[in-house]
């Protein structure tokens, strides 16, 4: 045995990937198509330049030459979208480590080709750590997806009263926070007070729907809603009494939705531009026939700690003792009401409430993209709202479209997601913020979080 000199150097400790930040890369994807996103269409054989964050050329191979300096990526064979975006993952505790939850989140977006994921609230004491990560992030520090950090969860328990709905709005936007999440579960008078102050700070409110408020109120003070929650309670015949809660399995009740006022109230989300984040992937997978055991050989739930995906067994088993005829047509009718949001024209956002039960971090968003799909979407418009739809909500214009002077994020395929989303999976590479990743990092990145998981 020769001496250790002689071996390679050791690579960083694992757990630490993120925390080695490539420069920004000065790179071009030769001869790739591209599904810009702009409108349902693909442009092959296109050259695409990326340096200092930014996509600074863009065009036919055959015209666009490769910088000198710039690295060579062959993109024959490959297309190139505007990476991923989940607006709805609750963050984790901790920060770019790969031995923290939130480190392994951070790890999984990126490798399933995500560049931006929206953190609608997490318990109080971990949300300043998330604003530093989120920072840090931004700075170039950590490698990771841009992170958008709700505020401390405005609902029936922490907002006492009007007075103290206002403070914690208030007190939300001194600390940096990007916007708020509600709950639910807030008075009338409370809620209005909270709306009020939001928009005075310029915050937008998004989330939870609940009888308290009600979905009108909800839409006069724009909210963006999650979940479709509020709908059935709008939708159903008068006098049928809805249970509470965000399932409704019961099948006599969902038997007695209202056709014109599901139009009518597709029509009041179009025109008031209100946003609907509907997590179909959730409830198809809470609702399902699926057993727990089942749903827990999921592939992308390898990346969870099994000990965390044992946990949501009962809630899953109980949910299972409703009607299956209640169940599916729980399913139905929500697809039902985003085929006809997205008919009408209302904006809609890819959100996966992951890590909530059986949604792994970057997978189940994929699966949201799928969602939109079997709802009766084309893959182009189930890709808009996980690309350019988050990037307008979110006030990006930099972003949600591959064009020159956008910023790079971007993720390579080896198969064109327009054709079937399930393409989204077969990522080989991501540009995030500029800086590449690819397959081989990406699978590191995977390799990671699986030693830390299952060591
Ligand atoms: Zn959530």
């Amino acid at each position: 045995m020769l001496a250790t000199a002689a071996l390679p150097a050791q690579p960083a400790a694992p757990d630490d990937v993120l925390a080695h930040v490539p420069a920004p890369a000065y790179a071009a994807i030769v001869d790739v198509t591209v599904v810009p996103m702009d409108r349902e269409r693909i442009l092959e054989h296109q050259t695409v330049v990326v340096r200092d964050s930014r996509i600074v050329a863009l065009g036919a191979a055959r015209g666009t030459p490769v910088p000198a300096g710039a690295a060579r990526i062959d993109g024959r064979g490959k297309f190139v979208a505007p990476a991923l975006v989940d607006m709805h993952a609750h963050l984790s505790a901790g920060d770019e480590s790969l031995g923290t939850a939130a480190g392994r989140q951070l790890a999984l977006y990126l490798a399933n080709g995500f560049a931006t994921v929206r953190g609608l609230s997490a318990p109080t004491p971990i949300l300043p750590a998330q604003l530093r990560l989120r920072d840090r992030v931004a700075r170039g520090e950590v490698l990771g997806p841009t992170l958008y950090v709700a505020g401390p969860s405005l609902n029936g328990g922490s907002v006492t009263s009007p007075a103290a709905g206002v403070r914690m709005v208030d007190d939300a936007k001194r600390a940096g926070f990007d916007l708020l999440k509600t709950h639910g579960g807030l008075s009338a008078e409370a809620y209005d007070s909270v709306a009020a102050a939001a928009k005075r700070d310029g915050l937008a409110l998004v989330g939870h729907v609940t009888p308290e408020y009600g979905l009108a109120r909800a839409y006069a003070a724009g909210q963006q809603i999650e979940h479709l929650d509020g709908w059935i309670a709008a939708i159903v015949a008068d006098g049928v009494a809805v249970p509470p809660g965000q399932l409704v399995l019961d099948p006599a009740v969902l038997a007695r939705v209202d056709a014109r006022k599901l139009d009518s109230v597709v029509r009041e989300t179009v025109r008031r531009g209100i946003w609907n984040g509907p997590t179909l992937a959730l409830f198809e997978t809470l609702a399902s026939d699926e057993t727990p055991e089942q749903l827990a050989q999921r592939p992308g739930l390898r990346y969870l700690p099994a000990a965390e995906v044992a946990r949501w067994a009962p809630a899953k088993a109980q949910i299972l003792a409703a009607p299956a005829e209640g169940r599916a047509a729980f399913v139905t009718l929500r697809r039902r009401i985003v085929r006809a949001l997205h008919d009408a024209g209302a904006k809609l956002l890819v959100g996966s409430d992951s890590p909530q039960l059986y949604m792994a971090p970057g997978d189940a968003a994929l699966r949201e993209i799928d969602a939109f799909v079997a709802a009766g979407l084309t893959p182009y418009a189930a890709l808009e709202a996980a690309t350019r739809n988050p990037a307008e909500w979110l006030g990006r214009t930099d972003a949600g479209t591959v064009a020159a002077g956008k910023r790079a994020d971007l993720v390579l395929l080896d198969a064109n997601p327009l054709v079937d989303t399930a393409n989204l999976r077969k990522v080989a590479g991501l540009f995030v913020g500029g800086r590449w990743l690819d397959a081989s990092t990406l699978a590191a990145l995977r390799a990671g979080v699986l030693a830390r998981v299952q060591g």
